[in-house]
Parts: structure tokens; C-alpha cells; sequence
């Protein structure tokens, strides 16, 4: 495996890093053709939890500039080191850590309690409101986080006191499949769910986060605004 920490071995990383981005790339645009939709639509969050600050900071050299990260704590610690980058939180917020993190966020993709919307929203202060998706435990399992798919209607009147903050859309994870197609119909609910959603709320909400290494070309055929990919790209570069 590629050692790290000397120059030789980053141009190694970014080589190998390079190559695979052009897989995932092939893909994302391969997905789109088939259901008649332009690469522009979705964007590539490159999720950064399994590797080095050292490793991440090569992504904006490659052009990719929306990177995530499920624990905060680890967002704080990379966002930092790495201020050029859009960071993206991927996993759950406890409240205690709203402050620290709201200044380094471009976006939060898993609000997924009403008390959290809420804290965010009475905690956040930027010139533009904050873009949050409302996570949804679409596959149904006992171990998600999330809004259930019940309760989801069953928000509307909250979302809509909302005031500095963005509700731009939903995401989700779906269940663990050997085969992706099977994946199908998480993300076609999700979608369904966004569509009613956006009724109800009689404001748009464009996003729909979902798709990650294993499924995120049958996400992008269903819909997908925004994949989460981690493995694809990071693979065997683990800290
Ligand atoms: C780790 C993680 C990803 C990336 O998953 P891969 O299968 O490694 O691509 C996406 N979303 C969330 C919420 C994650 O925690």
C-alpha cells in the first residue's frame, strides 16, 4: 500500500485518487444519460471520514471541493485544516456541538429531530440561510437515524416557521445490498416523500441526497442531487 506523509507518496495518492475519480465520474455521467438528466444536476461530496487531513487536502487539487464527514468532531478538525473546501456534515449533531460546527459548514445533510431543527435554526447567524436536508430512515431499519416515514408529513407546520435556515431538501441511506438495484425503491420513496413535501410546504426543495459507493448510480437514476461517496475513492488509504 502507498505510504504517506512524504511528497513522492502524495503524487502517488493524487495519481491513484485521480484515476478513480475518473471511474466515478464515467459512472455519474453514464447514470445521468440513462435517465436523461445532465451531470450539472448532481454533485460529488467526497466523504472524507476514513482518511488523513493530508489525503482530503488533495481533493480541491483534483477540482472536487464539496467534501464530507458524519462526525463532528472530525469535520471540525479537517474544515480547519482545510477552509477552502465545502464541508459538508453527513451524520448525527448532538446540540452541544451546534455552535462550534455552524461556522464551518456549507451544509447539514442529517437534521434529524425537530429539536435539532430547532436549536440550528435559534443558533444560526450568517448572511444567507444554511442549507439543511432532513434526514429520513427510508429503508425502515431498527439501527437508522432519522424522521420516520410517518412523521415526515406530520412536519410541515415546523418547517415552515423556519427562518434562517434553508430546508433544501431530504437525504437518506439506504439499506446494505450486495446488489444496488435493489436500492431502487428506498430512493424512489424518498423522492416521493420530497415531491409531497414540497407541496404541502408550497416551497422548492431541490435536493436529495442520496447514493453512496455501492448504489449511488441507481440513486442518480431516481433523482440523486447530491451522492456521498466514500470507498469508491478512498479505499485501501485508510489512516
Ligand atoms: C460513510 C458514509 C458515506 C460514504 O459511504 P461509502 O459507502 O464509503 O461511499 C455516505 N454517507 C454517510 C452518511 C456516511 O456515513
Amino acid at each position: 500500500m502507498v505510504s504517506r506523509g512524504t511528497p513522492v507518496a502524495n503524487e502517488q495518492v493524487l495519481q491513484l485518487l485521480s484515476v478513480r475519480l475518473a471511474a466515478v465520474e464515467d459512472n455519474l455521467r453514464a447514470a445521468c444519460v440513462r435517465a436523461g438528466r445532465t451531470r450539472g444536476e448532481v454533485r460529488l461530496v467526497a466523504v472524507t471520514k476514513t482518511v488523513s487531513v493530508e489525503i482530503a487536502a488533495l481533493l480541491p487539487q483534483l477540482g472536487i471541493l464539496d467534501l464530507g464527514e458524519n462526525r463532528p468532531q472530525e469535520l471540525w478538525r479537517k474544515a480547519e485544516a482545510i477552509p477552502q473546501a465545502r464541508w459538508h456534515l453527513i451524520g448525527h449533531l448532538q446540540r452541544n456541538k451546534i455552535e462550534r460546527t455552524l461556522p464551518l459548514v456549507h451544509a447539514i445533510h442529517s437534521v434529524d429531530s425537530t429539536r435539532l431543527l430547532e436549536a440550528l435554526d435559534e443558533a444560526y447567524r450568517g448572511p444567507a440561510p444554511l442549507p439543511i436536508l432532513l434526514e429520513v430512515n427510508a429503508s425502515r431499519e431498527a439501527s437508522k437515524q432519522g424522521f420516520t416515514v410517518e412523521e415526515l408529513p406530520r412536519l410541515v407546520p415546523i418547517l415552515a416557521k423556519v427562518k434562517n435556515l434553508q430546508v433544501a431538501g431530504l437525504m437518506t441511506m439506504a439499506a446494505e445490498e450486495e446488489d444496488p438495484e435493489r436500492c431502487r425503491p428506498t430512493f424512489q420513496l424518498l423522492r416521493d416523500l420530497r415531491d409531497s413535501l414540497e407541496r404541502e410546504l408550497g416551497r422548492p426543495m431541490p435536493e436529495l441526497s442520496m447514493g453512496m459507493s455501492n448504489d449511488y448510480a441507481v440513486a442518480v437514476e431516481e433523482g440523486s442531487t447530491l451522492v456521498r461517496i466514500g470507498t469508491a475513492l478512498f479505499e485501501g488509504l485508510s489512516q
